[in-house]
């Protein structure tokens, strides 16, 4: 697996191939069985990866916080409600409608990578990076973006080329 710190160099480098991949699924992958090769690389992949290790998306991407979510977290840190949105979050634009969310870095991460609030932490961090989801083909964009910051992703994505013996020329 690569390291979280060269990801963004590599991706840089697969760019092309990246993007034609996705093309390549588009119009030669069945929805199902593209699905259920996700979920698989997904959970192996992922069981043994120690997400503190890396923390990318945490560092990377700004995250959406319900206000339920924000009770819990106020909650485990001791804190108001009014105290943790203020000391804590930001207006953050959600395809034109404005919604509370940590900018990046996350507030909520700590210096050894793990997660404040790891009991509790938001919806959005819990579904990152969405892979064993369904609907991968409609949802390449998604994937893409994930692929330039998480080391599982990217791994994914170059272990699905060999699956469905794509040619990268
Ligand atoms: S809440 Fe925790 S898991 Fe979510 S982005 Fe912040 S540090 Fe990462
Ligand atoms: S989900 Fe991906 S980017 Fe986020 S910490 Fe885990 S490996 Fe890194």
């Amino acid at each position: 697996m690569i390291r979280p710190s060269e990801v963004a160099s590599k991706v840089k480098k697969l760019e092309d191939e990246n993007l034609r991949f996705c093309s390549w699924l588009k119009a030669h992958a069945d929805e199902e069985e593209l699905d259920a090769r996700f979920r698989t690389l997904h959970e192996k992949l992922f069981v043994d990866y120690d997400c503190c290790q890396c923390a990318n998306c945490c560092r990377e991407f700004q995250t959406k916080v319900k206000p339920r979510e924000i009770s819990a977290m106020a909650e485990q840190l001791g804190m108001t409600v009014f105290e943790f949105a203020e000391k804590y979050t930001i207006m953050i634009d959600d395809d034109g409608e404005r919604t509370r969310g940590f900018d990046a870095p996350c507030p909520m991460l700590a210096t050894d990578g793990s997660c404040r609030v790891q009991a509790c932490k938001p919806e959005e961090c819990v579904s990152f990076p969405h892979t064993d989801k369904p609907d991968r083909l409609s949802s390449m964009y998604s994937v893409l973006s994930a692929a330039s910051i998480c080391p599982v992703v990217l791994e994914i994505l170059q272990r699905l080329k060999q699956m469905y013996g794509f040619r990268r020329r």
